[in-house]
């Protein structure tokens, strides 16, 4: 089954903190990008290890590189255990997180029931989830308001304090308990992972352990290499979304489909949509917002007439065109 598009109409204003928080996410960004400037150079692709050629181009003073082989977007540099360590284990960067948990009821109803509705058209069966990363326990929450049997595990030692007051003794942290076992334990079918696998230092740990272990199926949600990226790079003022900071590599059809082939597992759910145009919209917006403050309730008003009721509909030929900036997909093995 493949789905494409979705409305934005309830997301909007979840999405305002882009808007409002522009200066500080920008800051962060920067931030962590001058960091990964200081790991090694990555010689080979991060999804199929062919040797890196020419970048295509420098974004927040970062290069990318396509891979030539399976066209995954990689960035210059390796994404080191130490790096890592430095974005997820700390409390310092939890301060967008602040936004993430105050609206905790919303993101859940609007953000995640939709995904879990996804889930449920896919696979009709009862079944066990496992959400890895599983941050404040939003799609836990949702899988659990829809009567599904959910556990999540974190990282993070701050995100899994919070989620304990959402999801109590659902919520698991990674140090304390051995993932394969939890698999076999609470005879999970289904590992999510939504938004993850980008964080991952090495995404092929999934795979391997999804061939060995009891797992039956994956769900798996991706930022990809679309048109956002290219929007971005020509908005040296506004928050880069899509590529940057945290996520220092993004998937392509094609590098999904050089790992379907070589872990062998069959694609049964897609759902295509995407923020392309959204992020068109707010880096118009915000960036007219700082070089014409004076003006900027007038100019946001007539460039919404001619252009926000557009923003859906849009989106959808990009979506169609499986070329959004996320991709959700099932697969079994
Ligand atoms: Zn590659």
């Amino acid at each position: 089954m493949i789905k494409f598009s979705k409305s934005y109409k309830n997301i909007h204003k979840i999405k305002q903190n882009y808007f409002d928080f522009n200066y500080e996410e920008l800051t962060q960004i920067k931030k962590i990008n001058k960091i990964y400037a200081k790991q090694k150079i990555r010689k080979n692709c991060k999804i199929c290890s062919s040797k890196l050629k020419k970048s295509l181009m420098v974004s927040f003073g970062i290069p990318y590189i396509f891979c030539n082989n399976c066209n995954h977007l990689n960035g210059r540099y390796e994404d080191s255990k130490k790096f890592h360590e430095h974005l997820y284990s700390g409390k310092k960067n939890l301060n967008f997180g602040k936004l993430y948990l105050k609206n905790y009821n919303e993101i859940v109803k609007n953000i995640h029931h939709p995904k879990v509705k996804f889930l449920k058209q896919i696979i009709k069966k009862k079944i066990n989830i496992l959400d890895y990363g599983s941050g404040a326990g939003h799609f836990v929450k949702a899988c659990l308001d829809q009567k599904i049997n959910a556990r999540g595990i974190e990282k993070n030692l701050q995100l899994h304090k919070f989620a304990k007051n959402k999801i109590y003794e659902r919520a698991l942290l990674e140090k304390e308990v051995n993932l394969e076992e939890i698999i076999e334990d609470y005879k999970i079918d289904c590992m999510s992972l939504i938004f993850v696998l980008e964080h991952l230092p090495d995404p092929h740990k999934i795979f391997k352990l999804f061939k060995k272990s009891r797992l039956k199926y994956l769900y798996i949600s991706v930022p990809m290499a679309s048109f956002s990226i290219f929007i971005e790079n020509v908005f040296p003022r506004v928050y880069p979304r899509q590529l940057g900071g945290s996520h220092t590599h993004l998937f392509t059809k094609e590098s999904l489909m050089y790992l379907k082939k070589k872990y062998k597992f069959k694609i049964i759910g897609e759902w295509w949509f995407g923020t392309d145009i959204v992020d068109l919209y707010r880096n118009i917006v915000v960036t007219n917002n700082i070089l014409n403050p004076s003006n900027k309730n007038i100019f946001k008003k007539k460039f919404d007439n001619v252009f926000f009721d557009s923003i859906e509909k849009l989106q959808s030929i990009i979506d169609k065109k499986k070329l959004s900036s996320e991709l959700h997909f099932i697969i079994k093995k």
